[in-house]
């Protein structure tokens, strides 16, 4: 059940099998959609390349902006909703071709260790995929536990990403 207060948090996209750009696209308004739910901002798109050693198409991903009145825990079941909605099979190989992926990146000033939802997600600083758009629409958001998004994003020089809309 939604709370009374509203709490900013951050969602990182990613997909890199059936019209990626067009998932996303997607996904943007069926993030705006979930109950109790407003999407703020959205990142440009960013490709990818894979990581993980397995041979796939490039990524793209993103980064949504959200106000919500749901709970971290709350959010993350409508982000899994709408990844099973895509045709993302769960358990599908770590690393691997996806349809959609949504990772609740940041959640508000919480810090959240439980085995269904780790946030601060736990990869956001070595991802330039997540801290590219991340710095993008929130450049001063400070990662509880990491510190301000784009001090963390400038010492990022690896390459492999690229801006494409
Ligand atoms: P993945 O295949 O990388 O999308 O991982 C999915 C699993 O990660 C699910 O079982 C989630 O419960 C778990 N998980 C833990 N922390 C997070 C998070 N911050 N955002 C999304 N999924 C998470």
């Amino acid at each position: 059940m939604a709370g009374a207060h509203w709490y900013p948090a951050y969602v990182g996209l990613g997909s890199n099998l059936q019209g990626p750009a067009r998932q996303l696209e997607n996904s943007f308004e069926l993030l705006d959609a979930i109950p109790d739910t407003r999407l703020i901002l959205r990142s440009s798109l960013y490709r990818s390349a894979p990581f993980g050693g397995i041979e796939q198409p490039d990524f793209v991903n993103a980064v949504a902006a959200l106000l919500t009145r749901l709970s971290a825990m709350e959010l993350l079941a409508e982000l899994q909703g709408i990844e099973r909605a895509r045709g993302r099979a769960q358990g599908g190989v770590r690393w691997g071709p996806r349809v959609l992926d949504l990772d609740l990146l940041v959640y508000s000033s919480q810090e959240i260790d439980d085995p269904r939802l780790s946030v601060p997600h736990p990869g956001i600083a070595e991802r330039n995929f997540v801290l590219l758009p991340l710095a993008e629409v929130a450049p001063d958001l400070t990662v509880p536990g990491l510190g301000r998004v784009a001090s963390i994003a400038v010492n990022f020089s690896e390459p492999g990403i690229s801006l494409i809309a």
